[in-house]
């Protein structure tokens, strides 16, 4: 099938790529040209694992294109699948849809032949009959449906070849037919095809989202009972996750969720609640609890600094909001090393996925190239990130203060395996060891 994906980000990017590697022509648009001539000359503007050798292959095959001109890939595809971003609106939670109707009024205006309108972007409940109307000069043309994408970053490929299902939303029969036939190469390999109303497909993605944020903030909240009550958290995951009602997915105690979907999907599911005048309570305690946690864990940071952080030297160690990927969006970093570099400590920090242009404004933050000159000087080391380098750090051979302390978000390391290298170690949710 000919295919094309407007905007070439972590979604259209690897769904396009993924697309054309099982046997379709794709035109990857993107309206910055900066990341078409990178793509074009081999260069994956995104980290994402497998990604480059993929775009290469594809690329090669002569199934993949990368273009800034919209129309030439609209003129050639039948198949148009809108990939651009939805944020939260800067003065409210509402979801700034404008870059999805930008493009609609586009490709309406751009061609007067048959065309397959496809909104992979998350969006709330009746946007895609505000883009029907778009089309409703020539409504005969164009079909709009609603297939939420739900690809991890970090896992993309993975997630794009082996999905748990596909969500085809459509008032159309057949386009649920159209689209059983484009995936019929992951169908065939098991993946469950659901087919539902357009409206239900929208929501489902709020809901799944949400729904996998409420169980991070519950566990991250009965982590700060566990602290108080020197009971290890990860024991209580453990016991609830074996329940199969409840499953063990999505309880590992760390910092606030953070990334490119979660928290702005949360605040976009209760701005839908409230414009129909429901009260979406717990999703909104979750918001709430959620943006409370960076607070809380800066709190810790600072009694662990013995209440002062001038002249302190803070080393983190990965900044992005998840490992495998270079995505910072909401990531805890962007609020922890402002307010530790504002509070005088001097920080440094190293990221596998690289500088970060973030903190390059920052006085007193500095990029280091490796784990070992990141650590060198530490006083506390901060790992925030979980990359599997993180895992095997000899923390005692490469920090050459006498005294120094390691707090992990993650809880990467073992506690007794600190206390026996004589490591001043706090975790999440865990019993000290003195
Ligand atoms: P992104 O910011 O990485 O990419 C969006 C791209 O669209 C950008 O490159 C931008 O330049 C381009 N763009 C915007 N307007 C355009 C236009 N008119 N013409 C051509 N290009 C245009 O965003 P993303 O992370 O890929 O997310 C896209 C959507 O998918 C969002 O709605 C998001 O919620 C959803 N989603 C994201 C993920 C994820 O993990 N990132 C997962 C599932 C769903």
């Amino acid at each position: 099938m000919k295919l094309c994906m407007i905007g070439t980000g972590y979604v259209g990017l690897v769904s396009g790529t993924c697309f054309a590697d099982i046997g379709n022509q794709v035109y990857c648009v993107d309206k910055n040209i900066d990341k078409i001539n990178k793509l074009n000359s081999g260069i994956s503007p995104i980290y994402e694992p497998g990604l480059n050798e993929l775009i290469h292959k594809n690329f090669k095959a002569k199934r993949l294109f990368f273009t800034n001109d919209l129309k030439k890939a609209i003129t050639m595809s039948d198949i148009i699948f809108i990939c651009v971003g939805t944020p939260t609106k800067k003065s409210s939670l509402k979801v700034d849809l404008s870059f999805v109707y930008k493009c609609a009024k586009e490709v309406f205006l751009l061609t007067k032949k048959k065309k397959i309108i496809v909104t992979k972007s998350t969006v709330p409940v009746g946007t895609g009959d505000e883009i029907d109307k778009i089309f409703k000069k020539r409504k005969k043309l164009f079909s709009v449906i609603s297939n939420p994408e739900f690809l991890r970053e970090g896992d993309a490929i993975r997630d794009f070849r082996y999905p748990d299902r596909i969500i085809i939303g459509s008032d159309n029969k057949n386009d649920f037919k159209i689209m059983e036939k484009l995936y019929a190469p992951l169908i065939n390999k098991g993946a469950k095809f659901f087919t539902t109303s357009r409206k239900s497909a929208e929501l489902i993605k709020y809901a799944s989202n949400a729904f996998l944020a409420t169980k991070i903030t519950f566990i991250n909240e009965l982590a700060n009972l566990s602290e108080k009550l020197g009971i290890n958290v990860e024991d209580v995951s453990l016991g609830i996750g074996s329940d199969s009602r409840i499953g063990g997915r999505f309880l590992r105690a760390g910092p606030a969720y953070g990334g490119s979907c979660f928290p702005k999907d949360t605040k976009g599911l209760v701005s839908t609640g409230d414009k129909y005048k429901i009260n979406l309570s717990i999703v909104k305690s979750v918001i709430k609890s959620n943006q409370e946690r960076v607070g809380l864990l800066t709190k810790r940071v600072y009694k662990i600094l013995g209440n002062n952080l001038k002249g302190k030297r803070i080393s983190l160690l990965g900044v992005t909001f998840k490992p495998n990927t270079d995505d910072m969006r909401d990531s805890t970093s962007l609020k922890m090393i402002p307010f530790f570099c504002k509070q005088g400590a001097i920080v440094s920090y190293y990221d596998p996925s690289g500088e970060k242009k973030e903190f390059q404004h920052l006085k007193n933050c500095q990029f280091k190239n490796n784990v070992k000159d990141n650590c060198l000087n530490a006083d506390l080391v901060i790992l925030l990130t979980e990359w599997d380098e993180f895992k095997l750090i000899d923390f005692k051979r490469i920090v050459k203060k006498k005294v120094f302390k390691v707090y992990d978000l993650r809880n990467l390391y073992k506690a007794s395996e600190m206390k026996r290298n004589k490591i001043k170690y706090y975790s999440i949710g865990r019993p000290e060891i003195k």
